[in-house]
């Protein structure tokens, strides 16, 4: 399974400066073969990140989705939006939703079920809001993940993503608790959703350029969810290469930084 390295930008980057990030990051992973990349922007950024990025092997996506197709449901963005725009990925379940929106398990499912129709990857994002035992976490995840039991394996993505670990002020997990419980969402997969080698389970939270390679390191992560260190793309072209298991993705990213906020 190839490595998959993303970033959700959050309400940042309007449109304008969505084109530029994307102009920066191009040529800084064009050297990136074996991994996979994607941004997630917000959805007035998605048209002018596609823009730029269609034809390359950069891909795109956005951060939530109504769960149906069309109706009155006033501020929302449904699945076919998304698809018409060249999505190939949608964020759902992340904690900051779940805070401010009050989404619940059962409504991710129905988002799941919605990306699938048209063709897209969800990316679900699961993880504990404090720092706790491995079995209270155990607990917890699989309750987040009964949600995904009706989704289709191939066109799925788990985040596991420690509310704790998320955000200014935080700090990346330690890698070897990462590598813990993505190993038992890996199990989790196996024993309720199918077949464990086609769903990827990524790690975000506080992820940068110096601790990618110690949780890149664990053999249950498939990759890394990013949020505001990515905010720069040089950062983020710096991620992208970062050593992973000994084989570093071609060269060192190199060029200035652009202008952002976390
Ligand atoms: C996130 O919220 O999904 C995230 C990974 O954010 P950050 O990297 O800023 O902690």
């Amino acid at each position: 399974m190839r490595l998959l390295i993303g970033t959700s930008w959050k309400m940042n980057l309007s449109a304008t400066e969505a084109s530029q990030y994307c102009r920066t990051l191009l040529p800084l992973v064009e050297d990136v073969m074996d991994r996979e990349l994607f941004v997630l922007p917000p959805f007035t950024s998605i048209w002018a990140a596609r823009e730029v990025l269609a034809g390359s092997r950069i891909a795109w996506g956005a951060q939530a989705v109504h769960p149906e197709d069309c109706g009155a449901h006033t501020g929302d963005i449904s699945a076919p939006m998304l698809a018409d725009l060249g999505c190939t990925y949608v964020e759902v379940g992340h904690s900051e939703r779940r805070r401010d929106y009050g989404e619940t398990d059962e409504w991710v499912a129905a988002q799941v079920l919605a990306i699938h129709r048209w063709g897209m990857k969800a990316i679900v994002c699961v993880g504990e809001l404090e720092p706790a035992p491995i079995n209270d976490v155990r607990k917890w995840l699989g309750r987040q993940l009964q949600a995904l039991s009706a989704a289709d394996p191939k066109r799925l993505v788990i985040a596991y993503e420690p509310v704790w670990a998320i955000g200014v002020g935080a700090a990346a997990a330690d890698p070897s608790w990462v590598g813990e419980v993505q190993g038992t969402i890996h199990e989790w997969v196996q024993s309720n959703v199918g077949s464990d080698a086609t769903v990827p389970v990524i790690y975000g939270g506080s992820v940068d350029s110096s601790s990618a390679e110690g949780i890149l390191a664990q053999p249950s992560v498939n990759g890394l969810f990013v949020g505001r260190s990515a905010l720069d793309p040089v950062e983020f072209a710096r991620i992208a290469h970062v050593n992973a298991r000994g084989v570093q993705s071609g060269r060192e990213a190199s060029a200035p930084a652009a202008r952002t906020s976390g």
